[in-house]
């Protein structure tokens, strides 16, 4: 039943783990943050979109709509209705006001939520009738096509699929997701934003994938995930920089399923140590680390943390820290101190917990 208006939420999400493994094919395993962004939208029908947000206001007419043809943020939004038309799903016009309580790059992806809330809403007030999943190569086409960001399915997968105390296993290779309980029993999840924001990321996102293209063209296979025999891939590629891609990738995916048995099995302290291998692996073979992710990783784990890991496509953003509920205190604390040694801003801190996908809430 179609509506004339509501307000309906997504959220940001947080990747377990399994980074770079998206476009390649593999194994992620995020969940969704009770922090997301909301929009109160209300259906118009003169063809254009009228967007809000922190005191900005953009005018987008949908007739002439095409990639590159809106700049800024409101191309992630503006993105989602062109996209829906591309796909054979027309929608005539929309005011849309959104609220956030999420930090916007940050690397808990803003960005997915903002493309998945507007996909949510333009889907109930259109009547579509698009299911979850249908909607996640519209909300990806948004930030690929019409925002120039050549991201994965991850984002915005978790934005909408995700559901509350889990975390989705996504295979993007076969499309195939599953629901797997995160029961943190005595620990939590720690966000570290250490923000820093690296310029050098903006261009090393795009080389990274080049390179694991090049890797499995010169290995012959369609992608990264086919490597079955990561010794015998290795010794056959020469380049040192692509072998290095290749074994944080296979070895992630590897990772992604020891995570998944880990948390099956209520083992939920081992998966710390798996943090600590993503960490290690992102930061030496596939050098996306950054220096306030690597301090804030080592005082945490000083500090009595069992594992974290840098979270998102690197350069900068926020890490994650699996602790005892008890030792948290100690934990921010050292993380700070550390950071005040290095003189960088202070991080800011949340604790993460599942929460729902994308839903209307009135
Ligand atoms: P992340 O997705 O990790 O937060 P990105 O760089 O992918 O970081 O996306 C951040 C961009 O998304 C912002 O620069 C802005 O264009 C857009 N964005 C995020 N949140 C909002 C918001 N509340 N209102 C308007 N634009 C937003
Ligand atoms: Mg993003």
């Amino acid at each position: 039943m179609s509506v004339e208006h509501g307000v309906w939420h997504a959220p940001g999400r947080v990747n377990l783990i399994g980074e770079h493994t998206d476009y390649n094919d593999g194994l992620v395993l995020p969940f969704a943050l009770p922090q997301g962004i909301t929009a109160e939208a209300a259906r118009r029908d003169d063809g254009v979109l009228e967007l809000h947000s922190g005191g900005q206001t953009e005018i987008v007419p949908l007739e002439g709509l095409r990639p590159g043809s809106v700049k800024g943020w409101a191309a992630y939004v503006a993105g989602v209705a062109g996209a829906l038309g591309e796909a054979g799903h027309p929608v005539g016009g929309a005011t849309l006001r959104f609220t956030s309580d999420l930090p916007a790059g940050s690397g808990l992806s803003s960005s997915a939520a903002l493309e998945c809330v507007t996909a949510v809403a333009l889907n109930d007030m259109y009547d579509l009738g698009l299911s979850a999943k249908e909607l996640v190569p519209v909300a990806q086409r948004a930030e690929n096509a019409y925002a120039g960001v050549p991201t994965g399915v991850l984002d915005q997968s978790a934005s909408l699929l995700c559901t509350a105390e889990h975390a989705l296993l996504l295979d993007v290779r076969s499309g195939l997701s599953s629901q797997i309980p995160l029961e943190l029993g005595g620990f939590r999840i720690l966000i570290v934003d250490t923000n820093a924001r690296h310029a050098l990321g903006d261009g090393k996102y795009g080389e990274r994938r080049a390179q694991c293209e090049e890797a499995a063209r010169q290995l012959g296979v369609a992608s990264l995930r086919d490597v079955k025999n990561l010794g015998e891939a290795l010794s056959r590629l020469k380049d040192p920089v692509l072998r290095r891609r290749v074994k944080h990738v296979v070895t992630e995916n590897h990772r992604v399923e020891a995570t998944v048995g880990l948390l099956k099995a209520g083992a939920i302290a081992e998966v710390g140590a798996l943090l600590n291998a993503s960490h290690l692996s992102l930061r030496d073979d596939y050098e996306v680390s950054w220096p306030e992710a690597d301090a804030a990783v080592e005082a945490a784990v000083r500090a009595g943390a069992r594992g974290g890991r840098m979270v998102g496509g690197g350069f900068g953003g926020s890490v994650i820290i699996l602790a005892r509920a008890d030792t948290l205190d100690t934990i921010r604390e050292a993380i700070t101190t550390r950071f005040t040694t290095s003189s960088w801003p202070t991080p800011d801190y949340l604790i993460a917990t599942a929460a729902p996908g994308a839903h209307r809430l009135s």
